[in-house]
């Protein structure tokens, strides 16, 4: 399964409760990359100057990183990614990942929320978290990219007819109970989460 929002929708926390609920590690490629800022690792030192502007980290570093996680025991079965594919590039490199392990998708979860909603949020998460892509000008460029780019990712996968879209405003607990009640549906729906 895959998460898809806008910066500040609050996918992150979404993932974590998703993952709870169905028993699949969640990952996120942002928690990745900010893991390797901290640790000084090479792939940090690469990532960081994009992340600090806003910018996406070039696909060919983020989908090698993916590839490895995916590689891993724990996601054998089963997983939620937050934060990936952002561009249509992704999805077709996911694609191949899949395919490669006789894997397909089972739902794609849009978090929505209106941008001036989401910039509020995020300048609060500045004040609190002190992330050094939360400032106004950098928060407004996550969101252009998120329009230009990760819209289309969005639309590749409605087209598949794997999506479903959730309202991401109001109170994180309000959301959850969103999230919980649609994918509360779908288990009832053998062939959703089925194989
Ligand atoms: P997030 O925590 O998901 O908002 O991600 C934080 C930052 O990590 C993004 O603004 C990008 O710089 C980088 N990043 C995370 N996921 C990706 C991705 N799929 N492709 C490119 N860059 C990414």
């Amino acid at each position: 399964m895959l998460i898809i929002g806008p910066p500040g929708s609050g996918k992150g926390t979404q993932a974590e409760r998703i993952s709870e609920r169905l028993g699949v590690a969640a990952i996120s490629t942002g928690d990745i990359f900010r893991a390797n800022v901290k640790g000084e690792t090479p792939l940090g030192i690469e990532a960081r100057e994009y992340m600090d502007a806003g910018d996406f980290v070039p696909d060919s570093v983020t989908n090698k990183m993916v590839r490895d996680r995916l590689n891993e025991a724990d996601v054998q079965d089963g997983f939620l990614l937050d934060g990936y594919p952002r561009t249509t590039a992704q999805v077709d490199y996911l694609d191949g990942i899949l395919v490669g392990r006789g894997d397909k998708l089972d739902l794609v979860l849009q978090l929505t929320a209106d941008d001036e909603e989401l910039v509020a949020r995020l300048l609060g998460r500045a004040r609190e978290t002190g992330r050094s892509d939360d400032n106004e000008a950098v928060i407004r460029h996550r969101l252009d990219l998120y329009h230009g780019q990760t819209e289309a990712v969005v639309a590749k996968y409605a087209g598949r007819g794997i999506l479903a879209r959730v309202d991401g405003m109001g109170g994180v607990g309000e959301v959850t109970d969103r999230v919980m009640g649609m994918l509360g549906d779908l288990l009832k729906v053998p062939a959703v989460f089925g194989r």
